[in-house]
């Protein structure tokens, strides 16, 4: 329901049979990895705010994005042992599914790491990639700094590596530990990163970013973003990624600013348009290879928090939620 705390026991675990004889089109499926997302809270919404996303309904099986190998295929394109992936995926530790709705994954390409095809080269990844390309507007020598909130979450941590790819000259995170933060210094290449839990966020910022912030990629919302916008330069750019912060709130999305930010966003020209990945997938292949080659030169760092066992999947959601992971959180559901 709106304005709750999502937590682990809003999450069951049920033992259940599947259907023995695998259909024409079908296949028969072992999950390997689930994703869990903070999309997922406006799922636990009767009104989720969006088209795009179905409301998970009491007592059914819920679903997002999952990895498993074929184990019985009757699908032309589908053989025993492939690798595939759907962004429906139960939350099961086995399943007959439509062989339509999945797409086939070559492991090579992420040396092998297969659980990388929910985050680095998948969703996650993309969305890192196409926010900052389509709405970032930054541009290699033009001496930009961003930052970056939610920074070492999945998205974000990310998001300020391939802003530097890009050309940004200074990348500066905010996150919820000090152990992020350094994490985002020493292993991702951000030149700074500051612990929002932590002293004055405006006045490290200042410090931080002394010419000003160029592009804001922000995963959070609320007081964070109010204070990143505040030192925002003229004809700058927000990408709205998301804004978690808000997400147990009754509010719409995307939320509005305060009077006073939005007052210095006009005032400053600065772009805050509504970003959603979904709507770039014509440009999906393309950006995923190229998120492979980089993750295979090493030029993307990618971490990862996995946690084992279905049965384990709303504690990890409810950890995440909370700020307790680092890089892409993952249930590994597979022994
Ligand atoms: P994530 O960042 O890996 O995990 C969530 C993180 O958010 C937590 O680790 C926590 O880190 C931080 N957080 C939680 N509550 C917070 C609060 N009140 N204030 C500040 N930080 C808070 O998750 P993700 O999958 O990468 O998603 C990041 C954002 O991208 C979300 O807003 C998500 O909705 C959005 N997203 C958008 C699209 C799109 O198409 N636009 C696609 C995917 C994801 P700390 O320890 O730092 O607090």
């Amino acid at each position: 329901g709106k304005n709750g705390v999502p937590v682990a026991e809003n999450f069951q675990l049920e033992q259940s049979t599947i259907a023995d004889t695998v259909q024409a089109g079908q296949v028969r499926v072992k999950t390997l990895y689930l994703s869990v997302d903070p999309y997922m809270r406006c799922r636990m919404n009767e009104d989720t705010g969006s088209d795009y996303l179905r409301p998970w309904q009491l007592s059914d099986v819920a679903d997002g994005g999952g990895i498993g190998v074929v184990e019985e295929s009757k699908h032309d394109n589908l053989a025993k042992g492939d690798f595939v992936t759907s962004f429906t995926w139960p939350w099961q530790t086995a399943a007959i599914l439509d062989g339509n709705m999945l797409q086939k994954l070559v492991p090579q390409l992420v040396n092998g790491r297969l659980s990388y095809f929910l985050g680095a080269a998948g969703i996650t990844g993309l969305t890192a990639l196409l926010g900052i390309r389509e709405k970032g507007h930054v541009a290699a020598g033009a001496n930009q700094t961003m930052v970056v909130s939610g920074a070492a979450g999945a998205c974000g941590s990310l998001a300020g590596q391939i802003g530097r790819l890009e050309g940004c000259s200074r990348v500066v995170g905010i996150a919820g530990t000090d152990e992020k933060c350094s994490i985002l210094v020493q292993e991702m290449g951000f030149d700074a990163a500051i612990n929002y839990k932590k002293g004055d966020v405006a006045k490290q910022l200042r410090e931080l970013c002394p010419g000003g912030v160029d592009v804001y990629f922000d995963n959070v919302g609320g007081d964070i973003s109010d204070t990143v916008i505040s030192q925002m330069n003229q004809n700058s750019h927000i990408i709205l990624c998301g804004q978690i912060s808000q997400y147990n709130k009754d509010v719409p999305y995307p939320p509005p600013l305060p009077p006073d930010i939005e007052k210095i966003q006009k005032e400053r020209n600065i772009t805050r348009e509504r970003f959603l990945v979904l709507n770039y997938m014509d440009k999906q292949e393309a950006s995923v290879l190229q998120l492979c080659q980089w993750i295979q030169e090493g030029k993307l760092k990618v971490r990862e928090t996995v946690v084992e066992g279905l049965e384990n999947i709303g504690a990890a959601f409810q950890s995440m939620m909370n700020g307790g992971n680092i890089g892409k959180q993952i249930v590994s559901v597979s022994k």
